[in-house]
């Protein structure tokens, strides 16, 4: 199949990139690098079958002449939307940006869709729940966020991406599948985006004080990246219209989390505390009953196993670990 993938040069499109080569297919990967970086590809380059186009995709997709060519010589079967600042920090500097990925962006790729044929992966969030009154989030749950809080231009962006998807395919009969992305972690995070598990796990490494917002009693589900990538490809290649949540249900509270990467990188570091930001979840769990019957998908990595390769590689990859 020929693959485009918007956003394949970040965390989670750089280990779709591969699985996608793996399994035989073209891929072209689209992406401003806003967040991603090229080393998240390099190894993937040196395969004749992935290209790299470094494009906006909130710019119109005719604008770049090198993503044309590769559109006529390829024609698409696939497209993966995981373009998008994702952690607070990115997406907090990048207000705009991201609001108009998630709006103008998806929209071109839906019209890439109509026009090609090609069935598209939307990459949603289970921030579309906002800070949820319903404990653990089934897919039916229309969520509880703050239209205009600090996260509102996260938030509200991908919950606008699914209501312009469902008009998609009301409209237009577009062949889309959503995921619902839980926390995921693992190789290739950007060491200082401020998402939980990378800044626990390089304080440590840097003997710096682990920060905890709080009290460290709020909630995660952590994911490790190969089930995730597992799970969007049986997704893809499902029947399953319709939002997905794919994440862990192993929930840990902060403080849980920030001692077992002590443990687990031999750490000296201590643990302190910082205020709550304002709409910070208190709690995140995956219903994953629908990725369980309807696409037999379990995630089989625990959050030991998965910390401890993830940590193994932010040892070994070189990354500048001073803050
Ligand atoms: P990331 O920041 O590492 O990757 C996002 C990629 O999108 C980056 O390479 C960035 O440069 C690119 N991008 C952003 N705006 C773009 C634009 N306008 N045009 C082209 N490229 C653009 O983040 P990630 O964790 O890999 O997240 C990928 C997707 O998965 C995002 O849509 C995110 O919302 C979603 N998601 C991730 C998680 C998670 O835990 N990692 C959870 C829920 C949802």
């Amino acid at each position: 199949m020929n693959t485009l993938v918007a956003g394949g040069a970040g965390f989670l499109g750089s280990h779709l990139c591969k699985a996608f080569l793996e399994r035989g297919d073209t891929v072209i990967c689209v992406d401003n690098l806003v967040t991603g970086s090229p080393g998240n590809v390099e190894t993937l380059a040196v395969d004749s079958r992935f290209h790299l186009v470094i494009h906006n995709i909130v710019e119109p997709l005719g604008k770049s002449e090198e993503l044309q060519i590769l559109l006529r010589s390829f024609p698409l079967h696939r497209i993966c939307n995981f373009a998008s600042p994702a952690s607070p920090k990115a997406y907090q500097r990048l207000a705009v940006e991201t609001l108009m990925v998630g709006s103008v962006g998806l929209k071109n790729l839906l019209d890439l869709a109509v026009e090609t044929g090609a069935r598209i992966l939307q990459a949603s969030t289970s921030e579309v729940y906002g800070d949820p009154e319903v404990h653990p989030q089934p897919e039916s749950y229309w969520g509880h966020v703050n239209p205009n809080g600090p996260r509102s231009m996260y938030d509200e962006s991908k919950r606008f991406a699914e209501a312009l998807c469902a008009v998609y395919v009301a409209k237009y009969g577009v062949d889309l599948r959503t995921a619902r992305i839980f926390n995921t972690y693992g190789p290739k995070m950007s060491p200082d985006d401020g998402r939980v598990v990378s800044t626990f796990i390089c304080q440590a490494l840097r003997s710096a004080p682990l920060t905890i917002f709080g009290d460290g009693t709020q909630t995660r589900s952590f994911c490790y990246v190969s089930d995730q990538v597992r799970g969007q490809l049986a997704l893809l290649e499902s029947d399953l219209t319709g939002p997905v949540n794919l994440g862990n249900q192993d929930e840990f509270t902060m403080l849980e989390l920030a001692e077992l990467v002590l443990e687990l990188t031999g750490s000296s570091s201590t643990i302190t505390s910082l205020p709550l930001p304002e709409d910070d979840p208190k709690q995140r769990r995956p219903d994953g009953t629908r990725a369980s019957m309807e696409l037999a998908w379990t995630p089989e990595i625990g959050l030991r196993a998965g910390l401890s390769r993830t940590i193994d590689w932010y040892r070994s990859s070189g990354f500048p670990l001073e803050p």
